[in-house]
């Protein structure tokens, strides 16, 4: 098999590391003669798994002792869900920013569970000379009574990032699932952080939600059990059956990202890897891209081919060439190379240079 580099948005590549080091122990994992995942959650093997997956976690974000991690079910959409009921008990009211696909999702959920007149709403990102750009508004001087102001850190669809904090009243909770970890954060800016797994931690399915002291034991609507925050603290996030598998690569990932330097040396990779990509859109007249500088994501690269009836052929010279899953989003078309903590240098280089190769063969 020759080399592929796979540019998924999620669920999205592993590191190789990590993917080697499982399949090396699939079958007998810390000499028990059998798989991870055919142990109790319970075992004092898997215990010791556990906790030392949040005790890395913890290092790698630097989070703070008044914060809770949870290894939840459901992936990102879950905590959609979880963050209304969990918060929104005796009639209370949230806020929510929108700047794309995902934060507008989960608006709707929102509306869905709380109904219409409980969730307001600002759309955050507005068009400057033809390119999107984040501007957040000061939420000081709204006035309102809200639990928590939601926002999503990075829109995984759209490929626009906010990396600047959020200064609020009411605690921020942030749907941070496909850019964790891929830059340093101050956790302490945050009421409660959640990312389904599938995009920089592990397989999907998994959700990883970090909450503050505070945000527990709130007035919360009937829900699920295994969906509360508070009872999934009390039970170190196993009152039912965990998803092992997915929580043991994550341990595994997290031990790789710390491996390779922590968050710190990823963020300077990412940047680069990113900038060489945006630059290569830039300089070459073939490609765009419409989102301002400083909100392009370093995570999900969108871009166009300005002649877009070249963008099949684009999608199967690519695939020829080792490099695939670069179709945008069905909503928004055009292509998206996902770059996540786990694509190399590379892998950009070369995507880099079948771009330029590709402009130079079609440019008139
Ligand atoms: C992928 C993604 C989700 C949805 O995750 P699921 O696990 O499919 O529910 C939510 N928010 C963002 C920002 C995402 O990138």
């Amino acid at each position: 098999m020759s080399a592929k580099y796979n540019f998924c948005a999620g669920p999205a590549m592993l590191p190789q590391a990590v993917m080697q080091k499982a399949q090396k122990e699939l079958i007998d994992w810390n000499g028990l003669g059998v798989s991870v995942m055919e142990i109790s959650h319970r075992s004092k093997e898997f215990i010791a798994l556990t906790t030392q997956a949040e005790k890395t976690l913890r290092e790698l974000m630097n989070i703070p002792a008044n914060y809770h991690v949870l290894f939840m079910h459901g992936g990102g959409r879950a905590q959609f869900t979880n963050v209304v009921t969990n918060f929104l008990g005796d009639n209370g009211r949230a806020l929510y920013l929108t700047s794309g696909q995902w934060s507008s999702s989960a608006i709707k959920e929102a509306k869905r569970i709380a109904g219409e007149d409980s969730i307001d709403e600002i759309n955050i990102v507005e068009t400057v000379e033809g390119l999107h750009q984040v501007k957040l508004p000061d939420l000081h001087s709204v006035d309102g009574d809200y639990r928590y102001v939601h926002y999503c850190a990075n829109e995984t669809v759209d490929g626009i990032e906010i990396f600047d904090t959020i200064e609020s009243p009411w605690p921020v909770v942030a749907d941070l699932s496909s850019t964790i970890m891929s830059h340093e954060i101050d956790v302490s800016k945050f009421g409660l952080i959640y990312a389904g797994a599938q995009k920089n931690i592990g397989p999907s399915g998994l959700s990883i939600v970090i909450v503050r002291d505070d945000m527990l034991n709130l007035p919360s609507l009937v829900q699920s059990s295994i969906m509360d925050y508070t009872i999934t603290k009390d039970n170190d996030s196993m009152f039912n059956t965990p998803p092992t598998f997915a929580w043991y690569l994550a341990a595994e990932v997290f031990e790789w990202l710390k491996s390779v330097g922590g968050v710190g040396a990823m963020e300077k990779l990412n940047s680069d890897k990113a900038n060489l990509l945006y630059q290569c859109i830039d300089e070459l007249p073939f490609y765009k891209n419409g989102v301002a500088v400083q909100n392009r994501s370093r995570m999900n690269v969108t871009f166009q081919l300005v002649d877009n009836n070249l963008d099949e052929q684009f999608l199967a010279e690519a695939q020829a060439a080792g490099l695939v899953a670069l179709k945008g989003h069905r909503i928004v078309g055009g292509m998206r190379a996902s770059i996540y903590n786990a694509m190399p240098l590379a892998g950009v280089q070369k995507l880099v240079e079948f771009m330029q190769a590709f402009a130079n063969k079609h440019s008139k």
